[in-house]
């Protein structure tokens, strides 16, 4: 029996790493995905890969009315959305003292007010149509261990953890299940440049108690793990997916 067979999925930020496998396990599981992305080439070729199903939109997390046409998009073409994963994210490195206005916006415009709105427009339908769904926020264990150059990025992955536990209170009156997955340093496109460095791979592995980067799939499998029926009774968790990081950071 497959997990999520007859769940309508919406992953944001699908056409790439950690998102692109969530969408694919998802679907491996039954699901019909609607991979949302700014990158439309990228979750087109994305749905043209998934045999159960798939749509592709393209959408930015950070603009109301693109949110609106991507539930839009779900609602007519599948007829309801049970899950949805924000996963989109982005990130620079600045030093607070050089950090701009402009660059502190944009990154908590897509990671933090884009899942808000996603999330609102989701769960909006979910209680209209009386459907008991499940909402998982990637976050990163920077949303509580603090670090150098990326304040904006770790603000904005702090107000997610927060987010989560909230939506989850106001919205577990309508079984509505909101989880968090906070992965520590997974080898995806947002890494790339970091870990083609084999110093600094070297020093990271060191650093990580189970001696390895994490791969997409290891998040993909926790975030199946919280949509699916496995996990009933879990909401406003935060789990670490992190090989032990944020153990000794
Ligand atoms: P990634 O490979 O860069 O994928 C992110 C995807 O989101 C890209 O396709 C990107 O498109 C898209 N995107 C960017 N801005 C968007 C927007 N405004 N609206 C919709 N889509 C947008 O990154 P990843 O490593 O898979 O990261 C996925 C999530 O995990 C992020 O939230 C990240 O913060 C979080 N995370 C990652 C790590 C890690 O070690 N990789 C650790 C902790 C947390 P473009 O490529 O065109 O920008």
């Amino acid at each position: 029996m497959m997990k999520l067979a007859d769940k309508v999925a919406i992953v944001t930020g699908a056409a790439s790493g950690i998102g692109r496998e969530i969408a694919r396990v998802f679907a491996s599981e039954g699901a019909k995905v609607v991979a949302a992305d700014i990158n439309y080439d990228g979750v087109l070729a994305l749905s043209k890969e998934i045999e159960s199903g798939a749509v592709a939109v393209k959408a930015d997390v950070s603009k109301k009315d693109d949110v609106i046409r991507m539930v839009k998009e779900a609602i007519d073409r599948y007829g309801r959305v049970d899950i949805l994963v924000n996963n989109a994210g982005i990130q620079t490195v600045r030093r607070f003292l050089d950090l701009k206005e402009d660059e502190w916006r944009k990154v908590i415009d897509v990671n933090l007010t884009g899942a808000f709105l996603c999330s609102q427009m989701v769960a909006r339908e979910m209680v209209d149509r009386a459907v008991e769904g499940s909402i998982v926020n990637i976050s990163s264990i920077h949303g509580y261990i603090p670090r150098i150059m990326k304040i904006h990025y770790d603000a904005s992955k702090s107000g997610l953890i927060m987010l989560t536990k909230e939506t989850a209170l106001e919205l577990a009156p309508y079984h509505i299940r909101v989880n968090c997955i906070a992965p520590g340093i997974i080898d995806t496109p947002m890494n790339q440049e970091v870990l083609a460095i084999p110093e600094k791979k070297k020093s990271m592995i060191e650093r990580v108690p189970l001696k390895r980067i994490g791969e997409a799939m290891d998040v993909a499998n926790a975030a199946l793990f919280l949509v699916s029926q496995e996990s009933s009774y879990i909401t406003g968790a935060v789990i670490p997916v992190d090989g032990g990081l944020s153990l000794h950071p």
